[in-house]
């Protein structure tokens, strides 16, 4: 089995501590209910860990060890992907941000750079797709890894092969969604709205907008838009409620197959809901409601024999 994160966080504060994992666990469960349950177990442990004054400042992490909440991390990965320079003004001044992935053999991790002197790494490219780079002192926010003016960015003389280059999807409590996630989750859906629809340009598959008596594409000029649809459930796991949104092509892996007749609509809208489900996607910020959104790409039924399994361990 693979050990999960917080068997290996306990394991590292057991080997630096001295205390059993067993004390420690202990410790965790003490904390947990102590915050009324506010906090996850890989919190708690974080808690913990910093109480017994253990640091792990000068070590360095394998990526699928970072959690969130770390600070001063310090991790090495081959960039993967690299996404254009983004600037954005703040109180009147110019400000420069932009991510990449970094991936070693055991996950990947986004990283987000403020320092204007490691954007400059990436703006002359001695960082690029491929590279090898260490990151030093880095802060976990959400599950992203953040630099800024006290942190290092420099290439490594690291060889890494056999990196994991594919999405990583973790089972998360839906309580337990941060921004960025890529997440699966089982969860019962408990709402669900009409469809939206919207317009799409043939060629990028963008927006279009309505102009005069067609639509128009900001790329692509005067266009035949294709119709599209979506629709926004909310779910439920038992833990907290999410809003979470299904386009187009996977509606009918919920059972949608007809959205523009109003009566089968309706009855397969009311089918679903109470219908437990696996649903994997990304967590975003949904900017007008500022508020979490889960965007979801994947739907599955539920396997019971798969979960069977499980629960007999
Ligand atoms: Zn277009």
């Amino acid at each position: 089995m693979v050990e999960d994160n917080y068997t290996k966080i306990l394991k590292r504060i057991s080997k630096a501590s001295g205390l059993t994992e067993e004390e420690i666990e202990r410790k965790v469960e003490a904390k947990i209910a102590k915050l009324s349950g506010l906090i996850s177990k890989e919190g708690a442990a974080q808690v913990v860990s910093a109480e017994l004054g253990i640091n792990f400042d000068n070590e360095k992490f394998k990526i699928d060890e970072l959690l969130p909440g770390m600070r001063k991390v310090n991790t090495i990965g081959k960039v993967i992907e690299l996404f254009p320079v983004r600037s954005f003004e703040r109180q009147g001044k110019q400000n420069k941000v932009v991510n990449f992935v970094i991936a070693d053999d055991t996950s990947n991790i986004r990283i987000v750079l403020w320092d204007t002197h490691h954007i400059e790494l990436i703006e002359n490219g001695t960082i690029k797709e491929g590279s090898i780079v260490e990151v030093a002192g880095g802060s976990m926010r959400d599950n992203e890894i953040h630099l800024g003016s006290f942190s290092e960015l420099k290439l490594s003389d690291e060889s890494l092969e056999d990196v994991k280059t594919e999405r990583i999807v973790k089972e998360k409590s839906i309580l337990d969604f941060k921004t960025n996630d890529s997440v699966s989750v089982r969860a019962f859906i408990v709402q669900a709205f009409d469809p939206r629809f919207f317009y799409v340009c043939p060629e990028c598959r963008k927006k279009a907008t309505p102009e005069g008596d067609g639509y128009n594409c900001a790329e692509h000029g005067k266009v035949i838009a294709e119709k599209r649809a979506l629709i926004n459930f909310v779910l439920d796991d038992g833990t907290e409620t999410v809003r979470a949104v299904l386009f187009h092509d996977k509606l009918k892996d919920v059972g949608f197959t007809d959205l523009d007749n109003s009566d089968i609509l309706s009855q397969q809208k009311q089918n679903l809901l109470g219908k437990e489900m696996i649903f994997s996607g990304n967590v975003r910020v949904n900017k007008f409601f500022n508020n979490q959104e889960f965007i979801i790409d994947n739907v599955q039924a539920l396997d019971i024999d798969d979960l069977l399994n499980k629960l007999e361990g």
